[in-house]
Protein backbone atom coordinates (compact mmCIF):
# COMPACT_ATOMS: atom_id res chain seq x y z
CA UNK A 1 0.00 0.00 0.00
CA UNK A 2 1.56 3.17 -0.99
CA UNK A 3 0.31 6.58 1.03
CA UNK A 4 -0.41 9.42 -1.56
CA UNK A 5 2.06 11.74 0.14
CA UNK A 6 4.72 8.74 -0.98
CA UNK A 7 4.44 9.48 -5.04
CA UNK A 8 6.43 12.73 -5.44
CA UNK A 9 4.66 15.93 -5.93
CA UNK A 10 7.15 16.35 -9.14
CA UNK A 11 5.90 12.85 -10.34
CA UNK A 12 2.22 13.68 -9.98
CA UNK A 13 3.09 16.78 -11.42
CA UNK A 14 4.72 15.67 -14.66
CA UNK A 15 1.51 13.35 -15.58
CA UNK A 16 -0.51 16.34 -15.29
CA UNK A 17 -2.23 16.84 -19.06
CA UNK A 18 -1.21 13.20 -19.98
CA UNK A 19 -4.25 11.85 -21.69
CA UNK A 20 -6.39 9.23 -19.41
CA UNK A 21 -4.75 10.00 -16.46
CA UNK A 22 -6.27 10.87 -13.57
CA UNK A 23 -4.86 12.28 -9.97
CA UNK A 24 -7.63 10.94 -7.90
CA UNK A 25 -7.74 8.03 -9.72
CA UNK A 26 -4.28 6.97 -9.94
CA UNK A 27 -3.33 8.09 -6.33
CA UNK A 28 -6.31 5.38 -5.29
CA UNK A 29 -5.04 2.40 -6.71
CA UNK A 30 -1.74 3.20 -5.59
CA UNK A 31 -2.92 3.70 -2.32
CA UNK A 32 -5.48 0.25 -2.42
CA UNK A 33 -2.33 -1.96 -2.21
CA UNK A 34 -4.08 -4.25 -4.84
CA UNK A 35 -1.37 -6.77 -6.37
CA UNK A 36 -2.04 -8.23 -9.65
CA UNK A 37 -0.57 -11.90 -10.38
CA UNK A 38 -0.14 -12.70 -13.91
CA UNK A 39 1.19 -16.10 -15.57
CA UNK A 40 1.93 -16.46 -19.15
CA UNK A 41 1.66 -20.20 -20.14
CA UNK A 42 4.29 -22.24 -22.82
CA UNK A 43 2.30 -23.46 -25.71
CA UNK A 44 5.46 -25.45 -25.87
CA UNK A 45 4.98 -27.51 -22.95
CA UNK A 46 1.43 -27.47 -22.33
CA UNK A 47 0.31 -30.10 -24.83
CA UNK A 48 2.18 -32.70 -22.29
CA UNK A 49 0.30 -31.25 -19.20
CA UNK A 50 -2.98 -30.53 -20.67
CA UNK A 51 -4.93 -27.16 -19.04
CA UNK A 52 -7.35 -28.96 -16.55
CA UNK A 53 -4.04 -30.17 -15.06
CA UNK A 54 -2.62 -27.03 -14.82
CA UNK A 55 -6.01 -25.31 -13.62
CA UNK A 56 -5.74 -27.61 -10.37
CA UNK A 57 -2.37 -26.10 -9.86
CA UNK A 58 -2.62 -23.06 -10.30
CA UNK A 59 -5.67 -20.54 -9.38
CA UNK A 60 -6.44 -19.71 -12.64
CA UNK A 61 -8.89 -16.40 -13.07
CA UNK A 62 -9.95 -14.74 -16.17
CA UNK A 63 -8.09 -14.78 -18.99
CA UNK A 64 -5.97 -11.70 -20.38
CA UNK A 65 -7.83 -10.46 -23.13
CA UNK A 66 -4.26 -9.26 -25.39
CA UNK A 67 -2.64 -12.64 -24.42
CA UNK A 68 -3.46 -16.01 -25.90
CA UNK A 69 -1.66 -17.85 -23.12
CA UNK A 70 -2.14 -15.39 -20.37
CA UNK A 71 -4.28 -15.27 -17.22
CA UNK A 72 -4.44 -13.29 -14.21
CA UNK A 73 -4.30 -15.67 -10.73
CA UNK A 74 -7.09 -15.33 -8.58
CA UNK A 75 -3.62 -15.24 -5.56
CA UNK A 76 -0.27 -15.15 -5.66
CA UNK A 77 1.13 -18.81 -5.00
CA UNK A 78 4.46 -19.44 -3.99
CA UNK A 79 5.85 -20.26 -7.44
CA UNK A 80 9.19 -21.61 -5.78
CA UNK A 81 7.49 -24.78 -4.44
CA UNK A 82 5.75 -25.52 -7.52
CA UNK A 83 8.15 -28.03 -9.79
CA UNK A 84 5.89 -26.95 -13.46
CA UNK A 85 7.11 -23.11 -12.51
CA UNK A 86 11.21 -24.87 -12.78
CA UNK A 87 9.90 -26.60 -15.74
CA UNK A 88 9.01 -23.95 -17.69
CA UNK A 89 5.47 -24.86 -18.13
CA UNK A 90 4.86 -20.98 -17.38
CA UNK A 91 6.44 -17.56 -16.94
CA UNK A 92 5.15 -15.01 -14.71
CA UNK A 93 4.39 -11.75 -15.77
CA UNK A 94 3.40 -8.77 -15.35
CA UNK A 95 0.30 -8.18 -17.71
CA UNK A 96 0.16 -5.06 -19.43
CA UNK A 97 3.38 -6.47 -20.84
CA UNK A 98 2.03 -8.97 -22.50
CA UNK A 99 0.53 -6.75 -25.05
CA UNK A 100 3.31 -7.02 -27.03
CA UNK A 101 1.89 -9.65 -28.33
CA UNK A 102 -0.99 -7.52 -30.46
CA UNK A 103 2.04 -5.09 -31.46
CA UNK A 104 3.83 -8.38 -32.88
CA UNK A 105 0.37 -9.91 -34.54
CA UNK A 106 -0.64 -6.98 -36.22
CA UNK A 107 2.34 -5.32 -37.39
CA UNK A 108 4.08 -8.18 -38.87
CA UNK A 109 3.26 -11.67 -40.74
CA UNK A 110 4.09 -14.44 -38.10
CA UNK A 111 3.53 -17.09 -41.00
CA UNK A 112 6.65 -15.91 -42.37
CA UNK A 113 10.10 -17.51 -41.57
CA UNK A 114 11.60 -13.96 -39.54
CA UNK A 115 14.48 -13.11 -37.74
CA UNK A 116 13.84 -11.81 -34.56
CA UNK A 117 16.17 -9.26 -31.69
CA UNK A 118 14.55 -8.72 -28.08
CA UNK A 119 17.77 -6.22 -27.23
CA UNK A 120 17.16 -5.67 -23.63
CA UNK A 121 16.16 -9.11 -22.81
CA UNK A 122 16.56 -10.03 -19.22
CA UNK A 123 15.10 -11.42 -17.45
CA UNK A 124 12.91 -12.94 -19.84
CA UNK A 125 9.47 -12.13 -19.81
CA UNK A 126 9.58 -10.45 -23.60
CA UNK A 127 11.80 -12.96 -25.16
CA UNK A 128 9.47 -16.23 -23.60
CA UNK A 129 6.53 -14.73 -25.04
CA UNK A 130 8.16 -13.61 -28.52
CA UNK A 131 9.76 -17.41 -28.50
CA UNK A 132 5.67 -18.69 -28.37
CA UNK A 133 4.65 -16.47 -31.24
CA UNK A 134 7.07 -17.16 -33.60
CA UNK A 135 7.22 -20.14 -35.86
CA UNK A 136 9.57 -22.92 -35.97
CA UNK A 137 11.27 -21.61 -38.94
CA UNK A 138 11.91 -18.10 -37.34
CA UNK A 139 15.11 -17.38 -35.13
CA UNK A 140 14.95 -15.17 -32.15
CA UNK A 141 17.92 -13.36 -30.92
CA UNK A 142 17.37 -12.52 -26.80
CA UNK A 143 20.02 -10.23 -25.91
CA UNK A 144 21.02 -9.12 -22.67
CA UNK A 145 24.10 -6.52 -21.73
CA UNK A 146 24.68 -6.66 -18.21
CA UNK A 147 26.37 -10.25 -17.72
CA UNK A 148 25.22 -11.89 -14.33
CA UNK A 149 21.30 -10.54 -16.00
CA UNK A 150 22.56 -12.42 -19.01
CA UNK A 151 22.77 -15.81 -16.94
CA UNK A 152 18.95 -15.19 -15.80
CA UNK A 153 17.84 -14.84 -19.45
CA UNK A 154 19.55 -18.06 -20.61
CA UNK A 155 18.23 -19.91 -17.44
CA UNK A 156 14.64 -18.85 -18.42
CA UNK A 157 15.51 -19.06 -22.10
CA UNK A 158 16.55 -22.76 -21.51
CA UNK A 159 14.00 -23.48 -19.29
CA UNK A 160 11.48 -22.33 -22.03
CA UNK A 161 13.14 -25.03 -24.12
CA UNK A 162 12.76 -23.50 -27.65
CA UNK A 163 15.55 -24.89 -30.45
CA UNK A 164 15.17 -22.11 -32.17
CA UNK A 165 16.52 -19.03 -30.35
CA UNK A 166 20.28 -17.81 -29.59
CA UNK A 167 21.04 -16.03 -26.00
CA UNK A 168 24.00 -12.98 -26.75
CA UNK A 169 25.48 -10.74 -23.85
CA UNK A 170 26.18 -8.00 -26.56
CA UNK A 171 26.21 -4.08 -26.12
CA UNK A 172 23.80 -2.35 -28.13
CA UNK A 173 26.52 -1.16 -30.26
CA UNK A 174 27.53 -4.78 -31.02
CA UNK A 175 24.41 -5.07 -33.40
CA UNK A 176 25.69 -2.62 -36.26
CA UNK A 177 27.57 -5.36 -37.33
CA UNK A 178 24.79 -7.21 -38.21
CA UNK A 179 23.32 -4.34 -40.93
CA UNK A 180 19.47 -4.79 -42.23
CA UNK A 181 19.47 -8.18 -40.41
CA UNK A 182 17.11 -8.25 -38.53
CA UNK A 183 12.63 -8.12 -39.34
CA UNK A 184 11.47 -6.81 -35.68
CA UNK A 185 13.54 -5.35 -33.35
CA UNK A 186 12.11 -5.44 -29.27
CA UNK A 187 13.61 -2.47 -27.11
CA UNK A 188 11.91 -2.93 -23.88
CA UNK A 189 14.23 -0.05 -22.84
CA UNK A 190 15.65 0.20 -18.88
CA UNK A 191 13.93 3.35 -17.58
CA UNK A 192 12.72 5.71 -14.65
CA UNK A 193 10.30 2.83 -13.40
CA UNK A 194 7.20 4.77 -12.73
CA UNK A 195 4.77 1.99 -13.50
CA UNK A 196 6.63 -0.55 -11.94
CA UNK A 197 5.81 1.82 -8.01
CA UNK A 198 2.24 0.17 -7.26
CA UNK A 199 4.31 -3.48 -7.63
CA UNK A 200 7.77 -1.59 -6.44
CA UNK A 201 7.22 0.93 -3.91
CA UNK A 202 10.89 0.84 -3.23
CA UNK A 203 11.12 2.30 -6.25
CA UNK A 204 9.59 6.04 -5.64
CA UNK A 205 12.92 6.89 -3.84
CA UNK A 206 14.76 6.69 -6.87
CA UNK A 207 12.66 8.80 -9.07
CA UNK A 208 13.13 12.36 -10.11
CA UNK A 209 12.86 14.37 -13.12
CA UNK A 210 16.80 13.94 -13.48
CA UNK A 211 16.40 10.47 -13.86
CA UNK A 212 13.82 10.34 -16.46
CA UNK A 213 16.45 12.49 -18.43
CA UNK A 214 18.69 10.58 -18.45
CA UNK A 215 16.93 7.40 -18.71
CA UNK A 216 15.73 9.27 -21.97
CA UNK A 217 19.24 9.75 -23.46
CA UNK A 218 19.81 6.19 -22.55
CA UNK A 219 17.27 4.79 -24.64
CA UNK A 220 18.04 7.06 -27.66
CA UNK A 221 21.43 6.06 -27.32
CA UNK A 222 20.01 2.33 -27.54
CA UNK A 223 17.87 2.86 -29.80
CA UNK A 224 20.01 4.83 -32.53
CA UNK A 225 22.95 1.78 -31.86
CA UNK A 226 20.27 -0.48 -32.65
CA UNK A 227 18.57 0.21 -35.60
CA UNK A 228 20.96 -0.06 -38.12
CA UNK A 229 20.49 -3.93 -37.87
CA UNK A 230 16.77 -3.45 -38.88
CA UNK A 231 15.71 -4.37 -42.67
CA UNK A 232 14.01 -1.82 -44.66
CA UNK A 233 10.32 -2.69 -44.30
CA UNK A 234 11.50 -4.64 -40.74
CA UNK A 235 9.09 -2.94 -37.34
CA UNK A 236 10.70 -1.70 -34.31
CA UNK A 237 8.94 -2.34 -30.86
CA UNK A 238 9.62 0.05 -28.67
CA UNK A 239 8.56 -0.04 -24.95
CA UNK A 240 8.92 0.90 -21.38
CA UNK A 241 7.30 0.46 -17.35
CA UNK A 242 7.66 4.81 -17.23
CA UNK A 243 4.73 7.23 -17.62
CA UNK A 244 6.94 10.06 -18.50
CA UNK A 245 6.95 11.55 -21.67
CA UNK A 246 10.31 11.58 -22.02
CA UNK A 247 10.99 8.36 -22.36
CA UNK A 248 7.74 7.70 -24.43
CA UNK A 249 5.76 10.21 -27.04
CA UNK A 250 9.19 12.66 -26.67
CA UNK A 251 11.27 9.42 -28.28
CA UNK A 252 9.17 8.39 -30.89
CA UNK A 253 8.89 12.32 -32.35
CA UNK A 254 13.19 11.61 -31.89
CA UNK A 255 13.01 8.25 -34.20
CA UNK A 256 10.42 10.02 -36.46
CA UNK A 257 13.02 13.04 -36.87
CA UNK A 258 16.42 11.02 -36.53
CA UNK A 259 15.16 8.10 -38.79
CA UNK A 260 13.47 6.94 -41.62
CA UNK A 261 10.23 5.27 -40.09
CA UNK A 262 6.75 5.38 -40.05
CA UNK A 263 4.57 4.62 -37.18
CA UNK A 264 1.97 1.41 -36.89
CA UNK A 265 -1.49 1.79 -35.62
CA UNK A 266 -2.48 -1.43 -33.57
CA UNK A 267 -5.72 -1.68 -32.88
CA UNK A 268 -7.45 -1.88 -29.70
CA UNK A 269 -11.49 -2.68 -28.57
CA UNK A 270 -11.65 0.31 -25.84
CA UNK A 271 -13.10 -2.22 -22.99
CA UNK A 272 -9.51 -2.90 -22.61
CA UNK A 273 -8.81 -0.35 -20.91
CA UNK A 274 -5.53 0.67 -22.82
CA UNK A 275 -5.10 4.77 -23.72
CA UNK A 276 -4.11 5.82 -27.32
CA UNK A 277 -1.28 8.09 -26.92
CA UNK A 278 -0.07 10.66 -29.96
CA UNK A 279 3.34 12.21 -29.74
CA UNK A 280 3.15 15.95 -29.63
CA UNK A 281 5.12 16.89 -32.98
CA UNK A 282 4.52 13.80 -35.39
CA UNK A 283 1.41 12.49 -33.67
CA UNK A 284 2.96 9.08 -33.53
CA UNK A 285 0.79 6.63 -32.15
CA UNK A 286 1.66 4.78 -28.88
CA UNK A 287 -0.22 2.95 -26.07
CA UNK A 288 -0.27 3.63 -22.30
CA UNK A 289 -1.39 0.82 -19.78
CA UNK A 290 -2.77 3.04 -16.67
CA UNK A 291 -3.26 0.77 -13.26
CA UNK A 292 -6.69 2.51 -12.72
CA UNK A 293 -8.04 1.54 -16.36
CA UNK A 294 -7.25 -1.93 -15.90
CA UNK A 295 -5.77 -4.65 -14.31
CA UNK A 296 -1.94 -4.64 -14.96
CA UNK A 297 0.71 -2.86 -14.30
CA UNK A 298 2.13 1.06 -15.85
CA UNK A 299 3.82 0.29 -19.10
CA UNK A 300 3.93 2.38 -22.97
CA UNK A 301 4.84 0.42 -26.35
CA UNK A 302 4.32 1.95 -30.02
CA UNK A 303 5.64 0.35 -32.93
CA UNK A 304 6.99 1.60 -36.01
CA UNK A 305 8.21 0.74 -39.25
CA UNK A 306 11.50 1.49 -41.16
CA UNK A 307 10.76 2.78 -44.62
CA UNK A 308 12.78 1.44 -47.71
CA UNK A 309 16.50 2.30 -47.91
CA UNK A 310 19.83 0.77 -48.29
CA UNK A 311 19.64 -3.22 -48.40
CA UNK A 312 23.16 -3.60 -47.71
CA UNK A 313 23.91 -6.72 -45.13
CA UNK A 314 27.14 -7.87 -43.20
CA UNK A 315 29.63 -10.87 -44.06
CA UNK A 316 31.12 -13.69 -42.18
CA UNK A 317 34.44 -12.15 -41.49
CA UNK A 318 36.09 -15.05 -39.92
CA UNK A 319 36.70 -19.09 -39.64
CA UNK A 320 33.06 -20.56 -37.60
CA UNK A 321 33.72 -20.29 -34.22
CA UNK A 322 31.76 -23.94 -34.24
CA UNK A 323 32.53 -26.78 -36.01
CA UNK A 324 29.72 -29.45 -37.63
CA UNK A 325 29.85 -32.76 -35.52
CA UNK A 326 30.78 -36.03 -36.74
CA UNK A 327 28.82 -38.51 -38.51
CA UNK A 328 29.24 -40.95 -35.66
CA UNK A 329 28.40 -37.99 -32.99
CA UNK A 330 25.16 -36.86 -34.81
CA UNK A 331 24.30 -41.13 -34.90
CA UNK A 332 24.96 -40.80 -31.07
CA UNK A 333 22.95 -37.77 -30.46
CA UNK A 334 20.28 -37.57 -32.88
CA UNK A 335 17.85 -40.31 -31.36
CA UNK A 336 17.56 -37.95 -28.25
CA UNK A 337 15.66 -35.65 -30.26
CA UNK A 338 11.78 -35.93 -31.55
CA UNK A 339 13.04 -35.47 -35.12
CA UNK A 340 9.93 -33.07 -35.62
CA UNK A 341 12.48 -30.19 -37.06
CA UNK A 342 15.12 -30.68 -39.38
CA UNK A 343 18.79 -30.20 -37.27
CA UNK A 344 22.09 -29.10 -37.96
CA UNK A 345 24.62 -30.45 -35.99
CA UNK A 346 27.51 -28.68 -34.10
CA UNK A 347 30.42 -29.21 -31.90
CA UNK A 348 31.78 -26.52 -30.07
CA UNK A 349 34.86 -27.91 -27.80
CA UNK A 350 33.28 -31.38 -26.11
CA UNK A 351 29.69 -29.95 -26.51
CA UNK A 352 27.43 -31.36 -29.09
CA UNK A 353 24.65 -28.52 -29.85
CA UNK A 354 21.65 -28.94 -32.20
CA UNK A 355 20.01 -26.11 -34.33
CA UNK A 356 17.26 -25.56 -36.69
CA UNK A 357 19.00 -27.00 -40.25
CA UNK A 358 16.95 -23.84 -41.84
CA UNK A 359 18.57 -21.20 -39.37
CA UNK A 360 22.51 -22.16 -40.47
CA UNK A 361 23.33 -18.52 -42.38
CA UNK A 362 21.91 -17.12 -39.34
CA UNK A 363 23.47 -19.20 -36.56
CA UNK A 364 27.42 -18.50 -38.23
CA UNK A 365 26.30 -14.65 -38.63
CA UNK A 366 25.27 -14.47 -34.89
CA UNK A 367 28.41 -16.34 -33.58
CA UNK A 368 30.92 -14.58 -36.05
CA UNK A 369 29.52 -11.17 -34.85
CA UNK A 370 28.57 -11.54 -31.10
CA UNK A 371 29.39 -12.90 -28.17
CA UNK A 372 26.79 -16.36 -28.07
CA UNK A 373 26.35 -17.46 -24.64
CA UNK A 374 23.99 -20.12 -25.89
CA UNK A 375 22.27 -21.66 -29.29
CA UNK A 376 19.77 -23.99 -29.96
CA UNK A 377 19.74 -27.60 -28.13
CA UNK A 378 22.95 -27.79 -25.51
CA UNK A 379 22.48 -32.17 -26.21
CA UNK A 380 25.50 -33.07 -24.03
CA UNK A 381 29.07 -34.20 -23.80
CA UNK A 382 30.86 -36.53 -25.79
CA UNK A 383 32.10 -39.07 -23.59
CA UNK A 384 33.79 -41.69 -26.05
CA UNK A 385 30.80 -43.07 -27.88
CA UNK A 386 28.57 -41.57 -25.09
CA UNK A 387 26.56 -39.01 -24.81
CA UNK A 388 26.46 -36.92 -20.81
CA UNK A 389 22.61 -35.31 -21.47
CA UNK A 390 22.68 -32.12 -20.54
CA UNK A 391 20.12 -30.28 -18.83
CA UNK A 392 19.13 -27.77 -21.66
CA UNK A 393 17.93 -31.28 -23.34
CA UNK A 394 16.12 -32.29 -20.82
CA UNK A 395 14.05 -28.92 -21.04
CA UNK A 396 13.58 -29.12 -24.45
CA UNK A 397 10.71 -28.93 -26.57
CA UNK A 398 12.77 -30.91 -28.85
CA UNK A 399 13.03 -34.12 -26.63
CA UNK A 400 12.20 -37.77 -27.62
CA UNK A 401 9.23 -38.48 -26.29
CA UNK A 402 10.07 -42.10 -25.74
CA UNK A 403 13.29 -41.33 -23.77
CA UNK A 404 12.38 -43.05 -20.08
CA UNK A 405 10.50 -41.19 -17.66
CA UNK A 406 10.10 -41.38 -13.68
CA UNK A 407 7.40 -39.29 -12.61
CA UNK A 408 7.59 -38.20 -9.04
CA UNK A 409 5.36 -37.03 -6.53
CA UNK A 410 5.19 -33.34 -5.83
CA UNK A 411 7.69 -33.97 -2.45
CA UNK A 412 9.56 -35.98 -4.49
CA UNK A 413 9.78 -33.00 -7.06
CA UNK A 414 10.94 -30.30 -4.56
CA UNK A 415 13.90 -32.77 -3.36
CA UNK A 416 14.66 -33.29 -6.93
CA UNK A 417 14.91 -29.55 -7.68
CA UNK A 418 16.72 -29.10 -4.12
CA UNK A 419 19.34 -31.22 -5.61
CA UNK A 420 18.99 -33.89 -2.57
CA UNK A 421 19.08 -37.34 -3.12
CA UNK A 422 16.24 -38.63 -4.36
CA UNK A 423 14.51 -42.63 -3.83
CA UNK A 424 13.28 -43.58 -7.15
CA UNK A 425 11.42 -46.32 -7.52
CA UNK A 426 13.50 -49.60 -8.98
CA UNK A 427 14.03 -48.68 -12.30
CA UNK A 428 16.56 -49.50 -15.32
CA UNK A 429 20.23 -48.57 -14.42
CA UNK A 430 21.43 -45.49 -16.95
CA UNK A 431 20.13 -41.92 -17.22
CA UNK A 432 16.65 -41.00 -16.69
CA UNK A 433 14.47 -38.19 -17.21
CA UNK A 434 12.07 -37.10 -13.77
CA UNK A 435 8.97 -36.05 -14.98
CA UNK A 436 6.28 -34.18 -12.67
CA UNK A 437 3.02 -34.21 -14.31
CA UNK A 438 4.24 -35.48 -17.46
CA UNK A 439 6.26 -32.62 -17.30
CA UNK A 440 10.46 -33.33 -17.78
CA UNK A 441 12.32 -31.90 -14.70
CA UNK A 442 15.93 -32.89 -15.42
CA UNK A 443 18.14 -35.90 -15.79
CA UNK A 444 18.91 -38.64 -12.55
CA UNK A 445 21.52 -41.65 -13.36
CA UNK A 446 20.23 -44.74 -11.95
CA UNK A 447 23.23 -46.83 -10.86
CA UNK A 448 23.10 -50.34 -8.71
CA UNK A 449 23.25 -49.00 -5.18
CA UNK A 450 22.02 -45.60 -5.45
CA UNK A 451 20.36 -42.62 -7.93
CA UNK A 452 22.65 -39.55 -8.70
CA UNK A 453 20.61 -36.15 -9.04
CA UNK A 454 22.09 -34.26 -12.48
CA UNK A 455 20.01 -31.42 -11.75
CA UNK A 456 22.38 -28.02 -12.26
CA UNK A 457 23.47 -26.71 -8.59
CA UNK A 458 23.17 -22.93 -9.68
CA UNK A 459 19.35 -23.32 -9.96
CA UNK A 460 18.42 -25.27 -7.13
CA UNK A 461 15.54 -24.07 -4.82
CA UNK A 462 17.30 -22.59 -1.82
CA UNK A 463 14.32 -21.76 0.48
CA UNK A 464 13.42 -24.13 2.84
CA UNK A 465 9.50 -25.48 3.56
CA UNK A 466 7.21 -26.55 0.32
CA UNK A 467 4.34 -24.19 0.40
N1 LIG B 1 12.52 -7.26 -21.57
C1 LIG B 1 12.74 -7.74 -20.24
C2 LIG B 1 11.60 -8.65 -19.85
O1 LIG B 1 10.50 -8.50 -20.40
O2 LIG B 1 11.81 -9.56 -19.01
C3 LIG B 1 12.90 -6.60 -19.26
C4 LIG B 1 13.97 -5.64 -19.69
S1 LIG B 1 14.33 -4.36 -18.56
C5 LIG B 1 12.99 -3.32 -18.74
C6 LIG B 1 15.62 -3.52 -19.37
C7 LIG B 1 16.89 -4.30 -19.56
O3 LIG B 1 17.85 -3.44 -20.21
C8 LIG B 1 17.55 -4.75 -18.27
O4 LIG B 1 17.78 -6.13 -18.30
C9 LIG B 1 18.87 -4.01 -18.23
O5 LIG B 1 19.93 -4.77 -17.70
C10 LIG B 1 19.14 -3.70 -19.68
N2 LIG B 1 19.99 -2.51 -19.88
C11 LIG B 1 20.44 -1.64 -18.96
N3 LIG B 1 21.24 -0.72 -19.53
C12 LIG B 1 21.30 -1.01 -20.83
C13 LIG B 1 21.98 -0.45 -21.94
N4 LIG B 1 22.72 0.63 -21.81
N5 LIG B 1 21.80 -1.04 -23.14
C14 LIG B 1 21.03 -2.11 -23.29
N6 LIG B 1 20.36 -2.69 -22.28
C15 LIG B 1 20.49 -2.16 -21.07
Amino acid sequence: MIPVSALPPAFIRSLEGIHGFSRESFEAVHASGEQVTSIRFNPGKLANCQLDTANRILPLAEKIPWAAHGYYLSERPSFTFDPLFHAGLYYVQEASSMFLEQALKQSTNLDQPLRVLDLCAAPGGKSTHLQSLLSKESLLVSNEVIRQRAAILEENMVKWGAPNAIITNNDPQDFGKLENFFDVIVVDAPCSGSGLFRREPEAITEWSGQAVQLCSQRQQRILADSLPALKPGGVLIYSTCSYSKEEDEAILDWLLDEFSLEPVVIRIPVEWGIVETRSEKHAACGYRFFPDHLQGEGFFLACLRKKDGDRKTGRLSKKPALQKASKNEVAIASPWLDGAIPMQWWKQDEMVLAFPALLEQELLMITDKLYVRHAGITMGKMAGNILVPDHALAMSTGLHAGIVGISLKKEEALQYLRKEPVNLPASEQGWALVKYQHIPLGWVKVLSNRVNNYYPSAWRILKSGNN
